[in-house]
């Protein structure tokens, strides 16, 4: 059966699926697990800042500028940056809830704080992609697969990225986890991606991202790949340790892992 009505453009239903495989990966495509049983890849979901947008300590700019503003977090500011770096990818306001100790207002306010101070940093310094980023999503769509876009950021944080970088219309849809539900680690990010893109089944859903918590997600959703990056928050041993299925110093990378180039 068909789905009726997608909420996102679909590709051309001429192009060729995704054959996935194991063989012939590119020189610093690492594939330090062999993925597992994997359909055609009929979604691809792709975090942000770190995986497809450069973040250059804006987070923790933003996270400093937040503090300073809105007073949580400043009597003990090192050990909070550190609960921020662990928790990267988590939904901003779920995080500021833990470190304003469940004073919701607070909470509310250091978010709007943040949001404010990263919104000003995006409009400061622009925003630059990982390199390749664009190409990599281009060709993902022209193999025939949706590209989603997730992050841990308000819409409107999330829409000033994409603005800045002239991505409004790269992929077929970004969601926050205000679009989903609960964010990372829980699992409605990718889960949504999948409803809305009317892909048959998470097994031919491939979730990427840069942080423990992109690949728990992922995991959690049963997604049939689930690929760790090297150029954001964690490294090798956290991504693995989360359950990554692939760990690829980049997004770059990812079309070899997928057998699109170099087979
Ligand atoms: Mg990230």
């Amino acid at each position: 059966m068909t789905t009726a009505s997608t909420s996102i453009a679909t590709t051309s239903t001429a192009a060729a699926p995704i054959a996935p495989t194991a063989t012939a990966a590119a020189p610093g495509a690492v594939a330090t697990l062999a993925p597992r049983e994997l359909g055609d890849v009929e979604l691809v979901v792709l975090d942000m800042a770190g995986t497809t947008v450069v973040d250059d300590g804006g987070v923790e700019q933003a996270f400093a500028l937040a503090s300073e503003r809105s007073g949580i977090a400043l009597d003990d500011f090192e050990r909070s940056l550190q609960y921020v770096r662990d928790t990267m990818g988590q939904s901003k306001i779920e995080v500021f809830r833990v470190l304003a100790d469940g004073d919701e207002e607070a909470a509310q306010r250091a978010n709007a704080a943040f949001e404010g101070a990263y919104a000003e940093i995006v409009e400061r310094d622009g925003a630059a992609e990982v390199e390749g980023a664009a190409d990599v999503i281009r060709e993902l769509r022209e193999a025939g697969a949706s590209v989603v876009f997730t992050t841990g950021f308000a819409p409107t944080t999330r829409d000033a990225v994409l603005d800045a970088l002239g991505w409004r219309d790269l992929a077929d849809l970004a969601l926050s986890p205000v679009d989903a539900g609960r964010g990372r680690p829980f699992p409605d990010l990718p889960l949504t991606a999948l409803l809305r893109s009317g892909a048959t089944s998470v097994s031919s859903m491939v979730v990427v991202g840069d942080t423990s918590s992109d690949v728990e997600a992922g995991t959690r959703a049963g997604a049939g790949l689930v690929v760790g990056v090297l150029t954001g928050a964690h490294d090798r041993a956290a991504l693995e340790g989360a359950g990554a299925h692939a760990v690829i110093e980049s997004i770059r990378d990812l079309p070899a892992l997928l057998g699109l180039r170099g087979a």
